[in-house]
């Protein structure tokens, strides 16, 4: 089952959805955005990957089995889902459509299948790619982690190269050469949208009655 276009005005809540490679810091980026901004929720994704290091079921992920992520493709339970790095990754579409409809802002960490795949959903949708500065420099971070084995390191190295190349495809592109840098890009995306025409129209009526607009 394929889900439909979801009508913008029934979910008034602001969604940005964040794609990079791997190593690009997009995490610990997400991480500091949602530290400093109250107003922004993310979405806990489900994943068919087995938990990393002291990851918690239902923190980082709702860790799940194929034969669950599955059936909860074919029950049309996700906004988008993808295969990446050889695990399946998917996006519950109840939790977002409750929290957008309820006006709050939503932050998406997904791949750039996922991401497409949501700008086609929802139009109004804000597209973020985050870039590293250099190749040596994501080699350098993805090393540096300590995460994965030397041959998960390659894996995630050679898919950068195809996933670089879409970063085309998105609203808003922020180089992670310095953090707190591309923090306050970031930051300034999310200001940026908060202020724009429509969306404050939507948030404040009684502003927008005062002034004999609405
Ligand atoms: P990791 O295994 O390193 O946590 O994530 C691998 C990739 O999967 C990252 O690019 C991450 O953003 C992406 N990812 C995480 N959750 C989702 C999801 O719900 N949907 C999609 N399409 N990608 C996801």
């Amino acid at each position: 089952m394929s889900p439909s276009p979801l009508p913008p005005t029934a979910l008034p809540g602001n969604l940005f959805v964040v794609s990079a490679p791997s190593g690009a810091g997009k995490s610990s980026l997400v991480k500091a955005l949602l530290a400093d901004d109250a107003g922004l929720a993310v979405s806990v994704s489900h994943t068919t990957r087995a938990p990393r290091g002291q990851e918690q079921d239902g923190v980082a992920y709702h860790f799940v089995d194929r034969a669950r992520f599955d059936a909860m493709v074919a029950a049309g339970d996700f906004f988008e889902w993808a295969e990446v790095h050889g695990n399946f990754y998917g996006t519950s579409r109840a939790a977002i459509e409750q929290r957008l409809s309820a006006g709050e802002d939503v932050v998406l960490e997904v791949d750039w299948q996922g991401a497409l795949q949501i700008k086609r959903l929802f139009a109004h949708a804000v597209l973020i790619f985050i870039l590293p500065p250099s190749w040596d420099e994501l080699a350098r971070r993805l090393h540096g982690r300590g995460e994965d084995g030397a041959e998960v390191i390659a894996t995630r190295l050679r898919n950068a190269r195809h996933e670089v190349a879409q970063a085309e495809h998105f609203d808003y592109l922020v180089i992670n050469a310095d953090f707190g840098r591309a923090l306050e890009d970031l930051a300034t995306v999310v200001r940026a949208q908060r202020l724009r025409y429509a969306v404050q129209r939507q948030g404040k009526p009684l502003v927008f009655a005062a002034l004999g607009l609405a």
